[in-house]
This record gives structure tokens, C-alpha cells and sequence, in this order.
């Protein structure tokens, strides 16, 4: 039998119900892994072990008593550790919240225990989710399992490597302006930001609540459909939960991946694939649209002309409500809670002295752009005029979206970058989201699965993004392209990924 940690989510589920793998020993192989390989990748701040075994032994009783469960239960999963999970830490990668065992389960959580999948952990990120990298997280970075001395993306490296490590078939990431969708670039995995409102956020530790996705991390297209019909759907207890049923993702897939696209516009965006793109990606991209067209899409060109103004834009809105919704953090309600090293003990000063503790640089930078983009005099000229540009990306959308099913355009500009080569500066940093920004302002789904290694040996991720409430098309087009590549290379991408140095871990 093959080694269960290089099996996709579906293949995992089928042996599982075919009774040729119990959920014991999937959970356990990969529970070994990670003690293997989380010594040089640092993917999980925390490994629940136990507990996931605990979820395994109750699935495999259940199903051998012949109850019908959920095809995906006994698949386990890593989750990202800006998601509350009730009695298992959770920091958002923070140390502000350092020692907090949250009292409940998002959503998406209570969705993935009702389904049975093994939470293994809580994945490493950017603190509060700020980042491109995972350097900002205060527990240390995560490695890039192409490539250790390069970072995994971010925010959510953590997830992208644990999936693109073999640590975890599937995983959960969040997408603000692209942490799902550039870390699974830049390891050769899939990742999907669902439209806005697709998944709950009832327990995600807000970011920016207007821009803020839930969504999977999985090493095929069908393996982020199977997952995102588990997390995705109506939930009363976010409000801005789209009421309505989800499309179907799992059929969407298995269409795309019969590899015909006859009749499906795709629409290349202009201004996402120019200046500033490695040689290495835009060759992969242009090969990835000759295979669309070669399935039968129609292959047009759209211009979004007010695309240049999104990243200002969102360096605008998310320091704002980011300003907003960290203010919950005084010392007094979670966490961490540090005194003035002198003077009297009153609540400003504990509130000071906390946050000065227990933030890291780049959380200070955007609270304090947040706070002065918000503050009465500088209120219409910033935070305003960046309300102005959104509606107008979103009007580019339309248009675009009038000519194309789909409109497509590299991921990320470049491959992984070096462990530190951007951490001292912020503006490089954010540059890293130009094309995955957009897709959050105007709310509209996406997704990134690989296209490719660039000249530099490394994965070069291919994004697809489709109309609000559309994302089947994501998966329709992704499972085609994915299928015509892996013909091509004779096999997963990921399977040409290097072997991970092996060291006695302490995870479990
Ligand atoms: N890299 C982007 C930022 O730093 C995206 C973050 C995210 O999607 N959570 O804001």
C-alpha cells in the first residue's frame, strides 16, 4: 500500500471507506511525519496529537459499525492558528495571545469535527496574518519545503508547507489579500479563497473583516473542492454569510478534470502579468494558456486600468479595520497581560505596556497607518478615497467579467524569495500581493494551483478568479489545467520536490 501521507485527500478518503486504511493508521503516519520533517520546516506551533487520534479511533468505530459518515471522515487536517479552536491554543502567531485556550470552535472548526476529520494542529503565520513571508511570526519562521532557506509565503506558511511537506493532505489557510492564495504559489499546492461570504468567519481572529476568507490548502483541485463543501455555507452566526447554497465544487472538479474547456472564456488581465514579473513565471503562464486553449477555451484579453490603484488601496482599508479590531487586545480580555515595569498600576498603563510586549514591528506599523488613516482630519482623504478605488476595481471586475468565465494571470510576481531578503522592507514585502489583492476588494473568489518550476527550480503558482458567487468555475478550469499539466509532467509537481532532511522531532 502506498505511504499514506503521499496520497490526495481523495485517495485517502476511498481507502478509507474501502476499508483498506483505517483513519488510526493515516492519522498516525502522518503525526510521524511531522515529527520527522516539523523539526526543518517549523510548519506547526502546536500538534494535537492525542487528540486526533482520539477523532480517528471514533471514526474507524463508526465506520466499522456501518454508520454512513462524511466521505472525507478519517482525512486528517492542519488548521491555521488564526482560527479558534476550543480547548487547543490558538495566537494568530502572536505573542499577545500567548497561552489562550479559546472557549469555542469557529465554524468551519465545529464543520470539521461534524464531518470527522483529525485536527493534527495549528499551523505557523504572519502575526495577526500581516505578512507574505511567515517571518513576522513571533514563534519563528517556517521553511519552504522546496527549499529551506526560503521562505513558504504568508501568511499562511504554515499550512502551504505542512500540505506541500506531506505533513498534512489537506489544511485550512485565511485570505485577506492573498495568504491562501501566494503561499500555495510559491510550495506548488492549491489554495482557494472562496467569494466573500462563502465560508463563515464566526472564529476566525479578524484581520481586515471586510476583506477576510477562509479556505483550503490542498495538493489537488479536487481535494480544495472536497474540503471547501465541508467548511463553505450558510451560517447565522456571521452576518455577512451569503444565504444560500454553495454551488457544486466536487461536480465542477470532476467535469474540468475530463480536460475539456470548450466554450469557457478565459480572460487574461492586462495589467497582472507586465513589469515586475519573473521570466521564469510569466514563461509558465503563458505555457499554462496554450494548454487552456489547446482544451478549448477561448482565450480573450481584458483590462482592469484601475488595478494599479489596489494595492494602495487595500495598504489603506486593512491597516483600518486591522486598527479596529486589535484594540481588543488590552491585557485585560486574553492573553498576555504585562504591568508597567514602574510607576502606578492603572488600566491605560497595563494596556501600554501589553501591547507594547506583545505585538511585533509589523503589527505596530499597520495600527498605527490604521489609526492615522481613520483619525477625523485624514478620514476622507485616505480611508475614503481607498473606499472610492475599491468600488472602481470592483466595476473593472464587471467589465472584465462581461468578455471572460474567468479572468486568469500569475499568482505572485516571482518565485519564493531568501529568508530575510524582504523583512527589512515593508513596501517589497507588500508588493508580493499585486495580483491577489484585487480579488479580495471586490469580494470575488480564487483560486492558484501550480503551473510549473521556474529557471530557479522553483514552483510558479497560475490564478484563476471568477464572478462573486461563481467559484465552480475555479474549479472547473483549475481541475482541466491541472489534469493537462500533470500529463505533461508524467505526475504531481510535488512529487519532484526535494526529500526533507529528517531530524528527531518533539511534535505529538
Ligand atoms: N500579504 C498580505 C498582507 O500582508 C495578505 C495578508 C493576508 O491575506 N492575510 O496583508
Amino acid at each position: 500500500m502506498t505511504d499514506p501521507t503521499r496520497m490526495s485527500a481523495a485517495a485517502l478518503a476511498e481507502a478509507l471507506t474501502g476499508g483498506e486504511l483505517s483513519s488510526v493508521e493515516a492519522t498516525t503516519a502522518h503525526l510521524d511525519r511531522i515529527a520527522a520533517v516539523d523539526g526543518a520546516l517549523h510548519a506547526f506551533l502546536h500538534v494535537s496529537g492525542e487528540k486526533a487520534l482520539a477523532t480517528a479511533r471514533e471514526v474507524d468505530t463508526r465506520r466499522a459499525a456501518g454508520e454512513e459518515l462524511h466521505p472525507l471522515a478519517g482525512v486528517p487536517i492542519a488548521v491555521k492558528d488564526v482560527v479558534v479552536t476550543r480547548g487547543m491554543p490558538t495566537t494568530a502567531g502572536s505573542r499577545i495571545l500567548e497561552g489562550w485556550i479559546p472557549p469555542y470552535d469557529a465554524t468551519l472548526v465545529e464543520r470539521l469535527k461534524a464531518a470527522g476529520l483529525p485536527i493534527l494542529g495549528k499551523t505557523n503565520m504572519d502575526e495577526f496574518a500581516m505578512g507574505s513571508s511567515t517571518e513576522h511570526s513571533a514563534y519563528g519562521n517556517t521553511h519552504n519545503p522546496w527549499d529551506l532557506d526560503r521562505i513558504p509565503g504568508g501568511s499562511g506558511g504554515g499550512s502551504a508547507a505542512a500540505v506541500g511537506g506531506f505533513e498534512a493532505p489537506l489544511a485550512i489557510g485565511t485570505d485577506t489579500g492573498g495568504s491562501i492564495r501566494q503561499p500555495a504559489a510559491v510550495t506548488g499546492t492549491v489554495g482557494v479563497k472562496p467569494t466573500y461570504g462563502g465560508v463563515s468567519r464566526y472564529g476566525l481572529i479578524a484581520l481586515a473583516s471586510s476583506l477576510d476568507q477562509a479556505g483550503p490548502v490542498t495538493r489537488t483541485v479536487l481535494d480544495s473542492a472536497l474540503l471547501h463543501e465541508v467548511i463553505g455555507g450558510h451560517d447565522p452566526h456571521d452576518s455577512t454569510s451569503l444565504d444560500e447554497p454553495l454551488p457544486d465544487l466536487v461536480g465542477a472538479a470532476r467535469r474540468g478534470m475530463t480536460g475539456d474547456l470548450t466554450g469557457v472564456r478565459v480572460g487574461v488581465v492586462t495589467e497582472l502579468n507586465g513589469e515586475g514579473y519573473q521570466q521564469g513565471v510569466r514563461a509558465r503562464f503563458d505555457e499554462a494558456l496554450t494548454l487552456l486553449q489547446k482544451a478549448g477555451a477561448e482565450i480573450v484579453e481584458v483590462s482592469c486600468p484601475n488595478f494599479q490603484y489596489a494595492l494602495a488601496a487595500y495598504y489603506l482599508i486593512l491597516p483600518s479595520e486591522a486598527s479596529s479590531n486589535l484594540a481588543k487586545f488590552d491585557g485585560m480580555r486574553f492573553g498576555l497581560r504585562v504591568e508597567p515595569s514602574d510607576g502606578p498600576v492603572t488600566a491605560e498603563r497595563v494596556m501600554s505596556a501589553t501591547r507594547g510586549a506583545g505585538f511585533g514591528d509589523e503589527v505596530k506599523r499597520r495600527i498605527i497607518l490604521g489609526t492615522y488613516a481613520l483619525s477625523a482630519g485624514y478620514y476622507d482623504a485616505y480611508y475614503g478615497s481607498a473606499q472610492k478605488v475599491r468600488t472602481l476595481i470592483q466595476r473593472d471586475f464587471a467589465a472584465a467579467f462581461a468578455q471572460a468565465d474567468v479572468l486568469v494571470s500569475p499568482t505572485a510576481p516571482t518565485t519564493a524569495f531568501r529568508l530575510g531578503e524582504k523583512l527589512d522592507d515593508p513596501m517589497a514585502m507588500y508588493l508580493n500581493d499585486v495580483a491577489t489583492i484585487p480579488a479580495n476588494l471586490a469580494g470575488i473568489p480564487g483560486m492558484s494551483l501550480p503551473s510549473g518550476l521556474s529557471d530557479d527550480g522553483l514552483p510558479v503558482g497560475f490564478q484563476i478568479l471568477a464572478p462573486a458567487r461563481a467559484d465552480d468555475r475555479l474549479y472547473r478550469v483549475g481541475a482541466a489545467l491541472e489534469s493537462l499539466l500533470e500529463a505533461q509532467w508524467g505526475g504531481p509537481l510535488l512529487d519532484r520536490a526535494p526529500e526533507l532532511p529528517t531530524t528527531e522531532g518533539s511534535a505529538r
